[in-house]
């Protein structure tokens, strides 16, 4: 019957979308664009122009192609985008929507059906000031360029793992990074938003100035204006350690040496890791494996799910890097070609008979990266220190070889894609907290494969989120998000759902939110007998945006989202972001 409920959810907001998808542009539509490409230089493109047509296949979900903006506006400067928000606030009831990089999955946040999409990747380019220790990062573009632009001036910032994902959004919505150990969000390290507010005025959104705009700015999205240029510190990064240690263990001692990891995290801010949990479904393990391993079957592959190879960037090979890139790829390749396959076997196991799987000795790779040229023994936390390791093979690459690995992976990888995310706490009292939320993630996952019409790939990443980041976020001056130094240590479920057919979107929603339903209840409960014996679970756990699904309230969940709401309807009185453009509104708080 709940099953029967989270369908009937998710089929409404599919059909909502699917009814959108396409819709011819309206009159007002057509001539807001004509009035845009008047006042930028004719920088818009129509349907069926080859610019157009790239831009609207452009997106990490490529079921987004099929809503189809009536054009898309490419504006080369602030000064376009401040003509177009001037034209979009004289034309009510026409849609829009900003993109950057076009990564957010969720239909109608950076993508829009009928109305103007303004696609930023003509405002692109990094500068670095070296005597303030500033880099200046425009939001056309992906990580990559950033990371190759600061490549050399042995300063980074905290920016995207991923050299692929897009820059705007990831900055907004808050940015987890392999440096945020050390520095926190990727947002609470921007000192200054060059925007451009609903009023169409240009304004350098600082902390001098605009302390409490500021605040609610760092990890909120795209609510207060388009910003054209984001300021961003930096600090000392050069050689950096990437590895995969092979520790021969049961799962349980596996689950509970990784939950020590991210309980620890500010006791070892230099390390990091990107965790894949479970991720059951025919053909994903396969699917996954063969990308990472670069088989170079990867042509094949997008042929077969009928997708495009994609404008991302691809690697600079040259002779010095290419032994490093080979070593990284080789020891991604292993990871994800070896570790799920044993790990989906550990898991099946469990599913029928966990305790057997926990007793078992199993072979867990772990990749793993460490800010500088050896890690400790201990660099992981001292549960992983204490299991047998039986291998380990590392890298030393410069931190920009190292966010440039994924453009390979996903340079001909496009396929419908949803997002999901859940918040938890680490609870101290319960070690194997992580391995219950596994089965709990096994159990749900396997009773909706099945369900699946194609083929498709549930999955889980752990990401972990300490309270330094709380720490870090109040010597900005505070986030959206309201996190704080004396919060409790959390860590961040990335719930991906990679799937061929369209058809099966309904399905992969209902999938992530009966698992996160689940999830919540499984915490409360946890949280009641806990406080029953005394013991204390930390309750304050905010949705992360970056990661969220369409549905999920994720600015409801954030502490002081009522003041910020306020505040949005100061800036944007006629609500031109809060109602006209898809994402997460405080607007819907009032
Ligand atoms: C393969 C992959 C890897 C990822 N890795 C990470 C990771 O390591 N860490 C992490 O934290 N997240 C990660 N993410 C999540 C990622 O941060 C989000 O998907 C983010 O939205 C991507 O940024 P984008 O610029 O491509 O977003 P887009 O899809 O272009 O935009 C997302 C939202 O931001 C708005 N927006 C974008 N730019 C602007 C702007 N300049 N002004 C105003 N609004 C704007 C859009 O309107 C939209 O609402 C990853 C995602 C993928 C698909």
């Amino acid at each position: 019957m709940a099953s029967f409920h989270v369908i009937y959810q998710a089929l409404a907001i599919w059909t909502l979308i699917i009814s959108l998808c396409g819709a011819k542009p309206t009159t007002a539509a057509s001539e807001t664009c004509d009035e845009i490409a008047k006042a930028i230089n004719n920088n818009v493109g129509y349907p069926g122009e080859p610019g157009y047509d790239k831009e609207n296949r452009d997106y990490y979900n490529s079921g987004l192609s099929a809503l189809g903006p009536a054009c898309i506006a490419f504006p080369t400067s602030a000064e376009d985008v401040s003509s177009i928000v001037k034209i979009l606030g004289k034309r009510e009831g026409v849609p829009f929507a900003v993109k950057s990089g076009g990564h957010s999955p969720n239909p109608g946040h950076s993508s829009v059906s009928g109305g103007v999409l303004i696609a930023l990747r003509e405002i692109k380019g990094t500068k670095f000031d070296k005597a303030k220790s500033i880099a200046y990062v425009k939001p056309g573009g992906h990580w990559w360029d950033v990371m190759k632009a600061l490549n050399g001036t042995g300063q980074m910032i905290v920016g995207g793992r991923l050299g692929v994902v897009g820059i705007g959004g990831y900055l907004l919505q808050g940015g987890v990074s392999f440096l945020s150990g050390q520095y926190g969000l990727a947002a609470d390290n921007i000192v200054e938003y060059e925007t451009v507010l609903a009023n169409g005025s240009i304004v350098n959104i600082n902390q001098e100035r605009h302390k409490d705009l500021m605040t609610a700015m760092r990890g909120s999205g795209s609510q207060f204006g388009i910003v054209t240029k984001f300021a961003l510190k930096t600090y000392p990064v050069s050689k950096y350690w990437v590895g995969l240690r092979t520790y021969n263990c049961t799962r349980e001692q596996y689950l509970e040496a990784l939950q020590d990891f991210m309980a620890n995290l500010a006791n070892h801010p230099k390390a990091s890791t990107l965790l894949p949990g479970g991720s059951p479904g025919l053909g994903n393990n396969a699917l996954l494996g063969s990308i990472f391993k670069g088989l170079g079957s990867l042509s094949s592959l997008a042929e077969t799910f009928g997708s495009k190879p994609k404008d991302v960037p691809k690697v600079q090979r040259d002779s010095t890097k290419s032994q490093d890139m080979m070593a990284i790829e080789s020891i991604m390749g292993t990871f994800f070609g070896t570790h799920l396959f044993d790990y989906e076997k550990a898991g099946a196991q469990n599913y029928m008979d966990r305790s057997a799987a926990n007793s078992t000795p199993s072979l867990f790779p772990v990749p793993l990266l460490y800010d500088g040229c050896k890690p400790p023994s201990d660099a992981f936390g001292k549960k992983f220190a204490q299991l047998p390791m039986i291998s380990e093979v590392g890298s030393i690459v410069d931190y920009a070889t190292t966010i440039s690995v994924s453009n390979q992976i996903f340079e001909y990888f496009s396929t419908p894609t949803s997002f999901r995310t859940f918040t938890l706490p680490i609870i101290p009292h319960r070690p194997y907290f992580i391995g219950e939320v596994e089965d709990l993630f096994y159990n749900v996952s396997m009773s909706w494969l099945p369900k699946l019409k194609s083929i498709g790939s549930l999955g889980l990443v752990y990401q972990p989120f300490p309270h330094s980041f709380g720490k870090h976020a109040e010597a900005s001056g505070g986030n959206a998000m309201g996190l704080k130094g004396s919060d409790h240590d959390r860590f961040v479920l990335e719930i991906p759902g990679v799937y061929i057919s369209s058809a099966d979107a309904p399905t992969m929603q209902a999938w992530g939110k009966d698992f996160t339903d689940r999830l919540a209840a499984l915490v409360k409960d946890i949280t009641v007998k806990s406080k029953a014996e005394g013991k204390i679970v930390g309750e304050y756990n905010p949705l992360f945006m970056n990661d969220a699904g369409t549905d999920q309230e994720v600015i409801g969940s954030y502490r002081d989202s009522q003041k910020f709401a306020a505040l949005q309807k100061e800036v944007d009185p006629s609500g031109l972001f809060a109602k006209r453009a898809g994402g997460y509104k405080f607007a819907t708080l009032v």
